[in-house]
């Protein structure tokens, strides 16, 4: 399998798979340089650490063939798993539901917003279209265990005007994460102008209290740091 990073920290072990079946102009993880291991090397640093959580995220995890077995043996070894996704593949997160205990999805924009999607992900409209097709599927599954739904606040595509419109496809889940725009360099590259971070600090504020309505918990992640909310 093909991964950008394995790290350990604070209790959880991180594995970030290389590659994306998308072509977001503003990320970085599409053009990090990636190594290739085995899933016996992956079970062996995981063996060799006393961290009880997993997050596999990347780029994009369930492109890689071997994700579900390694996932089978992080299972019968007791860890508590989260499987990140863009949900292009909802048969992936099918078939990791029995094994994982959660699901972090990212979603860029409400999904009835084509031609913003296209914008922020690269693709074309009709791909754009099955895509919102598949990712209501994968919400579906992530939503009969446990979701975190991710999103990269990018003003233009996300804002307390169509915040209501992502709600309302988000029914079930457990909590929503708001990263503001370039506030992590790691994370982004500048887009549609903008190069510092965006929104302020305080319009995240407000979106969290218009979620908190829907759903129970908000974690903000920019410049001022992590804050949870909860209803
Ligand atoms: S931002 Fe996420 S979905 Fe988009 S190309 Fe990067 S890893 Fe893929």
């Amino acid at each position: 399998m093909h991964l950008i990073h394995l790290t350990e920290a604070n209790g959880q072990i991180r594995v970030e798979f290389s590659g994306c079946n998308m072509k977001c102009p503003y990320c970085v993880h599409i053009h990090q340089p990636s190594t290739v291991h085995s899933i016996e090397e992956v079970i062996d640093f995981v063996k060799n650490s006393s961290a009880g959580k997993m997050y596999l995220g990347g780029a994009e995890p369930t492109l890689q063939k071997d994700l579900i077995p390694l996932i089978e043996e992080l299972h019968a070894l007791g860890k508590h798993i989260l499987l990140k996704s863009n949900g292009m593949k909802p048969e992936v997160l099918e078939a990791a539901l029995p094994f994982v205990d959660g699901f972090v999805l990212e979603i860029k924009a409400p999904l009835d917003d084509i031609s913003g999607t296209v914008e922020l992900t690269g693709m074309s409209e009709e791909r754009t279209v099955k895509y919102m097709d598949l990712l209501r599927k994968s919400l579906a599954i992530a939503t009969s265990k446990w979701l975190r739904v991710w999103i990269r606040v990018i003003p233009e595509y996300v804002n307390t005007k169509t915040m209501p419109r992502i709600l309302s496809e988000i029914k079930g889940a457990d909590e929503v994460m708001l990263y503001q725009f370039l506030s992590n360099p790691e994370f982004d590259m500048p887009f549609k102008g903008h190069d510092l971070p965006v929104p302020a600090w305080e319009e995240l504020e407000e979106l969290a209290q218009i979620i908190l309505e829907k759903v129970p918990r908000v974690m903000l992640v920019g410049d001022k740091g992590k804050v949870v909310l909860e209803k």
